[in-house]
């Protein structure tokens, strides 16, 4: 698949002002539900009226989902308010009567995505379609499900395409209900810089309080969208009700939004800018010859240990190395996280230059 700016044809002709955004409630409730929620919405920077009408839940037992049924109040909601509507489909079932319906906009969820099975029964089902089509990356950090779905649905030629980032799950202890991993969103978008890129802040979070933080990082990180879980009575949604946001809320944040430009032609912000940036190229070459330092002494260590028949690993230097560099990082203003990633990689790559070196 080539990147072309013909994949932002959908996005680039709403002319918007201000970044897209999709917002409604995690599930449609009742019909009094979605028809509150969406006028609340009307007149507001709010493009596409989200609604989950089948609910894909982790453990079975919880709601999920109104069903079909659903799909009549959402046409309702764009009888009375303008709005377009927008909703997850998990099978070719679902595409059906969604089309069938009208629904504007249709989006694969996390939990397909990691299934090309159902990815291609979707992309089939959806063949030629000029309705939206967004994809949520896979549940888990797999850049590749997420880059094949992509593909899956354009060999189907479906042209209004676009990807929703919403967090990662993971067994480490997070403040995240999804961590973000925002450099596989940024991948992504490297490799294709015209897809459109939505943020999902909502399921990233699991919390209200947190959303407009990962929204405005989003923003910094020159996301195209958000889509926000938003409910005239959060506490009480039948779905992710830690999540929601209401409405008030939802334009409150959007008024604090700071907005970037892409860029600016100011001819001293240019000159800082390419400043700054020739030193990053310096210090990362400076970084690389470092690393590259460091693991010679390693291969000599290697060589030391082979001589004397020693196992590459000892935990307790390792650990003792760890704690030093997470302190010295921390009055640099590095975080904990960041260094035990950083030297988590630096050690695994001294292993693997050990084991080659005891292994000869
Ligand atoms: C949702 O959008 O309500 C949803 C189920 O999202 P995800 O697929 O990201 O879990
Ligand atoms: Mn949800």
């Amino acid at each position: 698949m080539e990147n072309s700016p013909a994949l932002r044809n959908w996005l680039d002709t709403m002319n918007l002002s201000h970044p897209l955004v999709i917002a409604g409630p995690c599930s449609a409730e009742t019909e009094k539900q979605v028809l509150d929620i969406a006028h609340e919405l009307k007149d507001t920077d709010v493009s596409y009226y989200r609604a989950g009408i089948w609910k894909p839940r982790t453990r079975p037992g919880n709601f999920e989902g109104v069903g079909a049924i659903g799909l009549k109040w959402l046409q309702r909601v764009q009888e009375e308010t303008g709005l377009k509507t927008a909703i997850e489909v998990a099978n070719k079932n679902h595409v059906d009567l969604a089309l069938e319906h009208n629904v504007d906009l249709l989006w694969i969820g996390a939990r397909s995505t990691v299934s090309p099975f159902i990815v291609q029964e979707i992309a089939e089902a959806l063949e030629g379609t000029d309705k939206i089509v967004l994809i949520k990356n896979p549940v888990n950090p797999d850049l590749s499900l997420w880059l094949g779905a992509v593909e899956r649905l354009h060999k189907s030629n479906i042209k209004n395409l676009g990807v929703i980032h919403r967090g990662f799950s993971t067994y480490e202890k997070s403040k995240y209900r999804n961590i973000p991993e925002w450099q596989l969103a940024i991948e992504l978008q490297t490799r294709f810089p015209d897809l459109p890129l939505i943020n999902d802040p909502s399921h990233i979070t699991g919390k209200r309080d947190m959303v407009f933080d990962v929204s405005q990082t989003a923003l910094d990180l020159n996301f195209d969208g958000l889509m926000i879980e938003t409910h005239c009575d959060p506490e009480n949604a039948w779905s992710d009700a830690a999540q929601q946001v209401t409405p008030a809320k939802l334009v409150q944040m959007m008024q604090d939004l700071k907005i970037r430009k892409e860029t600016d032609q100011e001819t001293e912000y240019n000159t800082i800018l390419s400043n700054c940036r020739a030193q990053i190229d310096i210090i990362d070459n400076q970084l690389i010859e470092t690393l590259g330092k460091r693991m010679k002494v390693a291969d000599e260590i290697g060589q030391l240990k082979k001589q004397r028949n020693v196992a590459v690993l000892q935990t307790n230097r390792w650990n003792a190395i760890l704690g030093k560099m997470i302190l010295e990082g921390e009055s640099k203003g590095l975080s904990e996280e960041f260094v035990l990633k950083l030297f988590k990689a630096i050690h695994q790559e001294s292993i693997n230059h050990q084991e080659k070196i005891i292994n000869r």
